[in-house]
């Protein structure tokens, strides 16, 4: 590490249990960003500020006006650009030491398993159930861990997943998450500060699933209504004949 990454990095260099290993594990590890939205976009901000190495962004979307009151990456002169290209723009500004790759294009079955070559981590950043469940699938696959996070009008829930899902995995909670996600943000509202909350434990998790330096709650699913401010832990539990995590069912 230079006397630059030193001095950029001193305040975090010096939290016990942080120090210089988990910033070098930091700037060693690749997480894909599926989503440049409101929690994406805050989470890229985030980690790439602190130093990760290697940022990939993937969404197909382009900035709109309705997107600005919770995705504070973005300006006005940004609407009608794509958002991973102007994320990555952002980013590539906020710290040059770090590499930013962007995919203007949907995380879906034909881009998939390119976009988690060479990936360590995938933060879930989409605002609908079927792209988490291919998230799911294809990360199981790889056996690669990946943070969840979901967010609409005061509420917010968030899990992290282990590579090897022997905790369960996403597709265990399909049924009922299926009608959680009946609407999205679009239609049902959303808080900018919910979102952000939701995008920074998210991050935290990921932060100490790479250095360590915090307790990652693997597989407990937490859920904040933050119009009653009360947060609930619920453990998951493998399901069994589930098609992605039982062992004796799936055909990773
Ligand atoms: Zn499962």
């Amino acid at each position: 590490m230079n006397d630059s990454e030193l001095e950029r990095y001193s305040r975090q260099l010096l939290v016990p249990g942080f120090e210089l290993e988990g910033q070098e594990a930091l700037g060693a590890a690749s997480v894909l960003i599926v989503g440049c939205g409101g929690l994406g976009a805050l989470a890229a901000q985030y980690l790439v500020g602190a130093g990760l190495g290697h940022v990939v962004l993937v969404d197909p979307d382009r900035i709109e006006l309705s997107n600005l009151p919770r995705q504070i990456a973005y300006t006005e002169a940004d609407v009608g650009r794509f958002k991973a290209e102007v994320l990555a723009e952002r980013l590539q500004r906020m710290n040059s030491e770090v590499t930013v790759t962007h995919h203007s294009l949907a995380f879906d079955e034909t881009s998939g398993a390119s976009l988690l070559t060479t990936i360590d981590a995938v933060l879930d950043g989409t605002d609908n159930h079927g792209t988490r469940l291919l998230i799911d699938r294809f990360t199981a696959h790889r056996e690669l861990p990946w943070f969840m996070g979901a967010a609409v009008q005061m509420a917010g829930q968030n899990i992290a997943f282990t590579g090897l899902r022997e905790e369960g995995c996403y597709h265990c909670l399909a049924p009922q998450q299926a009608s959680v996600d009946a609407g999205g943000c679009a239609t049902l509202g959303i808080l900018g500060p919910v979102v952000a909350t939701v995008a920074l434990r998210q991050v935290l998790d990921l932060i100490g699933a790479l250095t360590g330096v915090a307790k990652v709650p693997w597989g407990v699913m937490r859920q904040y209504d933050f119009r009653a401010n009360t947060t609930a832990s619920l453990p998951l539990q493998r399901r069994v004949g589930c098609v992605v995590c039982d062992p004796n069912v799936n055909t990773r």
